[in-house]
Parts: C-alpha cells; structure tokens; sequence
C-alpha cells in the first residue's frame, strides 16, 4: 500500500533528522510565517566554555560573608557545585571548567533552578548563586541601596559583554564573589539555517533569548537576523510569540532549553534542538530536531508544504 502524502513527508523528515509529532504537527509546520530563534544551544552550538573569570574584592562586612572565597579555583569549585545538577549550557559549562582544572567538586543540597535566570545551591554552608547578574540582586545593605557587590559585578558584567560573552555573577551568601565570562561559538550551519527560514516565511527571522544584548546583537548579526529581543524571561519569550501572533503571523519557534518551553507550547509549531535539549522541550515541541543541525528546520518545513501541495 502506498503512504498517504503527510505520513510519507513525516517519514522523509525523519530521514532527513527532523521527528515531526504528528499529522496536524505537521500541518502547522507547513503553515509558518516567520520563525522566531532562542540563542544558547539553537542558534549557538550550546557547548559554551568558560574563557574569563574576574573575582570581585568584596569590601568591608561584605568580605566577611562571602563565604571565604579568595581565588578563582574557589569561586570555580563552588559554582561547579552549584550547577552541577543544571541541564543548562551555562552550567555545563562551569562543571566542565572545574573538571579540566581538576578541582574536586563537593556535593551541594537545596539545589533551585530560576529558568531565564540561574540555579542556587548549598555548598559546604554557603548557599551559592549562580546567574543572569541583573536578576540575582543580593540583599540591599542596610541603607537601602543596592549591596557594593552587586554593583561592582554588574559593571565588571558589562565590560565581560562588551566582548559578546554572557556573564553570570558568583554569589556567596547575598554577597557577589565573582563574574564569570563564558564564551560559545555558532552552529556551523547557524547562518545558513536561518537565511533558509527566512526564505521560506512572509516575515524576517526573530531572536528571543534570555542573554543579554551585547551577547544577542552580535549572533544576530553573525546570522542575519535584524528583530532581536534580548534579555527575556522564559514568559517573556512566550509573550513576544503571543505578539507576534496576534499581529497575523504563523509562528515557528525553535529553541532547546526549559526556558522556551512556553515559548514552544504558545507558538503554532513548536520546534526543539533535541542534540542537547532540555526534556521538557522535547516533550513540549511539536517537532524535535534529532540530527544536530539548524538546516534541518528549513528542510522540514520544506517539504510539509510540499506534502501539503499533494494533499490539496
Ligand atoms: P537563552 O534564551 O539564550 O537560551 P536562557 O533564557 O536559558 O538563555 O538564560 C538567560 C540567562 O540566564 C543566561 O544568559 C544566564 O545569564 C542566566 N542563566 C540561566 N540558566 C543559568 C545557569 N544554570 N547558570 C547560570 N546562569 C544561568
Ligand atoms: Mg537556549
């Protein structure tokens, strides 16, 4: 018996490393209008490393506290604790660092994930924050004002940025010890991916990510990408496709993290990097991407329409 055409597009997608959940799945896929990007892990290859690590000399009642942390191996070692049960690119990356430095890394309890955000752990005592240094504000000092050492890591952030790396403030027991710069590289076939999606939609490509803007205006460009929204939260992330939504496009978001798993349950097809992707992405998206490559999206796309041109 011969397939009918849906079932033998969604058979070719999977050749062709795209597993497309179902036949409406792939309906939607056919239907898109413009395709809206994550950053870390889709457009990136999600394998970032750490290239910079800059202590902060804590000053004053701010020194006691930070948890007696004096060098970089320290900060290291605690930060790889922290993260080590994280499923985010950052983490890995931080947990790798130590490992090549061969820092014996102690177990941490109490271990909190903030997607869009950081994780928290609690490490020998100290209870150890790792994330976005804008959103991890350390308790005020008594007057008021924002603590010295969240102001100084925020700065010592921007400078990490200006360079394009994501930079995720150390913080020991409210007080931040250190800013760590984490370099990634894009996915080989990131440029031509995206220029493809363009292609295939009515409307240009989109960046949404949680990184900041020095981070995201410097992949875009790489990319060709021009509407780039930086510095979302992963409700933010599903907000922007509401809006694009709601101006009339067809929405296809592709990402990979738990952070766009809202994005992915409010687009019209949901799109997962599944190399090194988050479980709830996969199980979220409406498509999961197996073989570990950008052009693999386009080429789904493709041929749903041309399945869909059959089914008509
Ligand atoms: P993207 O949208 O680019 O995939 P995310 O939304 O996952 O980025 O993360 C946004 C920001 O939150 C990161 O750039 C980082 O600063 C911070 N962050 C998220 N998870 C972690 C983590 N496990 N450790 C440290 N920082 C994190
Ligand atoms: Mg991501």
């Amino acid at each position: 018996a011969t397939m009918p055409p849906l079932l033998a597009a969604m058979a070719t997608a999977g050749r062709n490393g795209v597993l497309v959940k179902n036949a409406v799945a792939m309906e939607r896929l056919a239907a898109t209008s413009v395709v809206a990007f994550d950053k870390t892990g889709t457009l990136t290859a999600g394998r970032p490393r750490v290239e910079d690590i800059r202590l902060i000399d804590a000053q004053g009642h701010e020194r006691r506290a930070a948890g007696g942390y004096r060098t970089e191996t320290e900060v290291l070692r605690a930060a790889a604790a922290a993260e080590y049960p994280s499923e985010h690119p950052v983490g890995a990356a931080i947990v790798a660092a130590a490992r090549a430095a061969e820092i014996a890394v102690p177990d941490a309890t109490d271990f909190v994930a903030a997607p869009g955000r950081g994780v928290a752990a609690t490490v020998e005592g100290v209870r150890v924050e790792v994330g976005e240094p804008r959103r991890m504000r350390p308790d005020a000092a008594g007057d008021g004002a924002p603590a010295d050492s969240y102001v100084r890591a925020c700065a010592i952030a921007a400078e990490v940025e200006a360079s394009g790396r994501t930079a995720v403030a150390v913080v020991a027991d409210s007080v931040a010890v250190a800013v760590i710069g984490i370099g990634d590289t894009l996915r080989p076939d990131a440029e031509r991916g995206v220029r493809r999606c363009g292609e295939l939609s009515a409307a240009p490509p989109v960046l949404l990510t949680g990184d900041n803007a020095g981070a995201a205006e410097r992949v875009a460009a790489a990319v060709g990408i021009g509407d780039v929204r930086p510095g979302l939260l992963p409700e933010d992330k599903a907000a922007a496709v509401r809006e694009l939504a709601e101006g009339g496009q067809r929405v296809a978001f592709v990402g990979d993290g738990v952070n766009d798993a809202p994005a992915m349950a409010t687009a019209r097809s949901g799109i997962a990097m599944g190399g090194a992707g988050s479980d709830l992405a996969l199980e979220t998206a409406d498509a999961v991407v197996v073989r570990d490559e950008l052009a693999a999206v386009p080429a789904a796309v493709a041929l749903a329409r041309r399945a869909r041109r059959l089914v008509i």
